[in-house]
């Protein structure tokens, strides 16, 4: 896709400080070249890119909006909130992140042990290698095992490995919703719902998170996601309009590797939303 097809607003995706595999610099020069002007940076459960991202974006003229994409445990579900526009430094956010990251230790100790007993050794140290030091998430054990030649692709890893139900699965354990929004609030951020699409919920069920969403003052639903089909965001943008939340849009670009999903590839919002961004 060219420069001038890309949305000139993308508020979702990753560097390196989570599972991208741009560093913050390197986003925000894409950012530019693909013309994309507001950028919102939403690495899982960390803001450490953060602070690279703004000193490039101020270099370079371009909006960049601090973000978070908070896992959370929802009715035995991991969903995702997108927490837009928050103040980084802020403390009940940051002891909530740093929580978060030792969970994901945690569950990455598991999960290589569960891999070792499938026959792949050192899982930890290998995917702590394409962690660089960053959150450490699944991705990171799907390039190890493409590495050993065990899978063709990180999809093909997830759908026999990383899945409920295969070898090197843990379920994570992840925070309350109402935890994900109490911290976001605090930072002086808007939550979103992220990708609501992905979680391929019954519409009574997705009904019924965001209701509880709302009654939590979550304000936001990712309307348009990258993720997301045609009709997917004319859907998701019909529930926005019910439910009177503000539609987000983002690419959840994670990186040239992933092809399908480029920075800033987007459609714009359906014309019955009211953006998210005007609210930041
Ligand atoms: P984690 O938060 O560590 O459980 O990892 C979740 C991340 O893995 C997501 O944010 C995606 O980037 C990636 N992911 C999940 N499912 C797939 C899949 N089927 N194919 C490729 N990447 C995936
Ligand atoms: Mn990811
Ligand atoms: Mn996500
Ligand atoms: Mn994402």
């Amino acid at each position: 896709m060219s420069a001038l097809l890309a949305s000139p607003i993308d508020l979702h995706c990753h560097s390196t400080a989570s599972d991208g595999s741009l560093s913050p610099q390197g986003l925000i020069a894409l950012a530019v070249e693909r013309g994309v002007h507001t950028l919102a940076l939403t690495d899982h459960d960390t803001t450490d890119g953060v602070a690279a991202a703004q000193a490039a974006a101020a270099e370079q003229g371009l909006k960049l909006i601090p973000g978070v994409e908070i896992s959370v445990t929802w009715q035995q579900q991991v969903i995702h909130i997108l927490g837009l526009n928050i103040n980084p430094q802020q403390t009940d956010l940051q002891q909530g992140l740093m929580a978060l990251d030792e969970q994901r230790h945690q569950r990455a100790e598991k999960i290589a042990q569960q891999l070792e007993k499938a026959g792949i050794k050192d899982a930890l140290a290998g995917a702590s290698v394409y962690a660089k030091g960053g959150t450490i998430s699944r991705t990171h054990f799907a390039h190890l095992i493409v590495e050993r030649g065990l899978a063709r692709n990180v999809r093909k890893v997830f759908r026999h490995y990383l899945v409920r139900g295969k070898p090197g699965y843990v379920a994570g354990e992840w925070v309350s919703l109402e935890q994900a929004l109490s911290w976001i609030h605090a930072a002086g951020g808007i939550a979103a719902v992220a990708h609501p699409v992905r979680y391929k919920m019954t519409r009574t069920r997705l009904k019924k998170l965001l209701t509880e969403f709302k009654e939590l003052g979550g304000q936001g639903l990712e309307v348009v996601s990258g993720t997301h089909s045609r009709d997917d965001n004319f859907q998701m943008g019909m529930l926005a309009q019910h439910f009177g939340l503000w539609a987000s849009a983002g690419s959840d670009y994670h990186g040239p590797e992933h092809f399908w999903q480029q920075l800033g590839a987007i459609p714009p919002l359906p014309d019955t939303c009211s953006p998210i961004w005007r609210h930041f």
